[in-house]
């Protein structure tokens, strides 16, 4: 099935749940108005002559319109290109020209960045030509800007479209999308995402139906999701989390989707859960994180919520029992997986014994293969042993766009995605993720797994965050670093810090530099970008 059959089939089941809330817009939609809208920009899409196959990019935060053209887009089979909105000017052209992007939406202006004065100092040809015929120099293939005007009080943009204006130039129940849909399949590339660039530069996987569709149903099932379920999603849309993980998991199953600010807010995320009800809460774990250490946590009734899932990098057992017990999360899931598969490859269900709900990352999903191998020889490691993880099946990315060469890395003969994520599978089946191999430190022949030094110094009641990584070592080859973020009002040195450590862990794992830092360097998706912490480090020892 396509996402577009799906959706028009729970829109015309369940037409007046509501299906969307945009908490920071001040708008709401049932299904069925939700439905009709989707069907009025895709007729709008195809009017500005664009073809199914052909790449249509968003750059925005979270809101209505993001879900419109996920939607709209899918139904007529463009491939919508996910951009970071953080991206500036050479990123942006980068992602627009890798994927040739025809048409892009934007947010107009957001803070103190100006959406459309970045556009316009790429295509400054955009002032002179007529809306829908740009001719630019540095972004050929783009032809069409429209722009939305979220306050609602915007000025007219020469040669940009309003995206209001847009949607209104479509009709409801238009031929041409009927047609449209009818020509595609499930295995139709619908979707470009980039990765999170936590490892280096983003990489763009190209993404069918079948992967996003059955990945969101199946993680919906694992929540157990249903029409009187209200998500509360602060997730960034532009990353498989928001866009699979929150809406597709949402629409398979009638949920309400409950946006409560455009970028992360963790005020507006504490407020929206009380004010609207929600049931269920995403984030990455830094979100719940500060979340739970707002000054203002104490005043708000969290107690509708149940479940949700965090996910994205690794989950720290504390974090996850405070969640559980001060957010009323009960049911809250640890989920494992990459934009490269679609994404998520393991989450436990809502019947998952707390212990390992709280400590793995759970089982393998439905209808996937896993095996976790020696990453050297390729064979399959014994239960308990470390490995790396791959996997197989209707998840995995139809590749990187335009680029054979990476996504063979990537994806063997045989179909199998090596993931580049060291993990162990217990008798039960259970998965713990160990960490990326390439951020394993490697010290004086001793393997060293950062995640278990962070999960170890996690547990000083100062310590509010913690990351540590390797730094090159002309002794030991690679020597323990720790980057630590002390709690407001708390204080904390390095002596104390190995203090705690002494006679807890072994002595190669008490790291051998301890910095006190304000904030470690972050991808907009919430990811701490170790690499970045490798090269400040780099650059401080000379
Ligand atoms: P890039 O590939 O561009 O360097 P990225 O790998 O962070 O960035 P994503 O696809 O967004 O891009 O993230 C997937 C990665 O996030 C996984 O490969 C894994 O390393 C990490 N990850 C995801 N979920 C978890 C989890 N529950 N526990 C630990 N790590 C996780
Ligand atoms: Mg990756």
């Amino acid at each position: 099935q396509t996402i577009g059959a799906f959706f028009d089939a729970m829109a015309a089941r369940h037409p007046q749940r509501e299906a969307l809330v945009s908490v920071h817009q001040g708008r709401r939609y049932t299904y069925a108005a939700l439905a009709a809208e989707v069907d009025r920009l895709a007729s709008a899409l195809l009017g500005l002559g664009l073809q199914p196959g052909d790449r249509i990019g968003i750059w925005s935060h979270n809101n209505v319109e993001w879900v419109l053209m996920q939607l709209a887009t899918a139904k007529v089979g463009l491939v919508l290109v996910n951009i970071n909105p953080a991206y500036r000017t050479a990123e942006l052209e980068y992602a627009l020209n890798k994927v040739g992007c025809k048409a892009l939406v934007s947010m107009a202006t957001f803070k103190t960045s100006d959406y459309l004065g970045m556009l316009r100092e790429l295509a400054p040809e955009v002032a002179t030509c007529a809306p829908g015929a740009l001719q630019s120099a540095r972004l050929p293939a783009l032809r069409t800007v429209a722009w939305i005007d979220v306050a609602g009080e915007g000025t007219e943009q020469p040669g940009m479209q309003r995206f209001s204006a847009l949607l209104a130039s479509g009709q409801v129940g238009d031929p041409r999308v009927a047609q449209a849909a009818a020509g595609l399949t499930a295995n139709d590339p619908i979707n470009i995402q980039f990765t999170s660039g936590t490892t280096g530069f983003p990489k763009g996987a190209t993404l069918t139906h079948r992967n996003i569709l059955n990945n969101g149903f199946f993680i919906g099932e694992c929540m157990k999701l249903t029409p009187d379920d209200r998500l509360c999603i602060p997730v960034p849309l532009y990353h498989c989390f928001g866009m699979v993980l929150g809406n597709l998991a949402c629409f398979t199953h009638g949920s309400t989707i409950v946006y409560p600010s455009d970028a992360f807010d963790p005020l507006a995320v504490l407020q929206t859960v009380q004010a609207e009800k929600c049931t269920g809460l995403h984030g990455v774990p830094t979100m719940f994180i500060a979340e739970l250490d707002h000054p203002r946590f104490k005043e708000f009734d969290l107690h509708t919520l149940r479940t949700g899932i965090m996910a994205g990098s690794p989950c720290p057992v504390e974090v996850m029992k405070r969640v559980q017990a001060d957010m009323h999360m009960g049911e809250v899931t640890i989920a494992y997986g990459m934009t490269e598969t679609s994404p998520v490859s393991c989450q436990s269900s809502t019947d998952t014994p707390l212990d390992k709900r709280v400590s793995t990352v759970g089982l393998v999903q439905p209808h996937l293969e896993v095996k976790i191998v020696n990453p050297e020889t390729g064979a399959t490691v014994p239960r308990g042993e470390r490995g790396e993880f791959c996997t197989k099946g209707y998840s995995v990315m139809h590749g990187y766009w335009g680029d054979p060469a990476k996504t063979q890395e990537a994806i063997d003969a045989d179909g199998w995605m090596h993931t580049g994520d060291l993990a162990t599978m217990d008798d039960e089946g259970y998965v713990n993720i160990v960490g990326r191999i390439k951020d394993m430190v490697i010290r004086g022949g001793e393997n060293i797994y950062p995640r278990e030094i962070e999960e170890f110094l996690y547990r000083m009641p100062q310590v509010q965050d913690v990351q540590v990584v390797g730094v090159p070592d002309q002794k030991y080859g690679e020597e323990l670093c720790a980057w630590v973020i002390v709690k407001p009002g708390q204080s904390l040195d390095e002596d104390a810090v190995r203090a705690f450590c002494k006679g807890q862990i072994a002595h190669y794992k008490v790291p051998r530099y301890i910095r006190f830092v304000d904030a470690f360097p972050m991808t907009v998706t919430g990811k701490i970008q170790k690499f970045k912490i490798r090269d400040a480090m780099k650059d401080q020892l000379g």
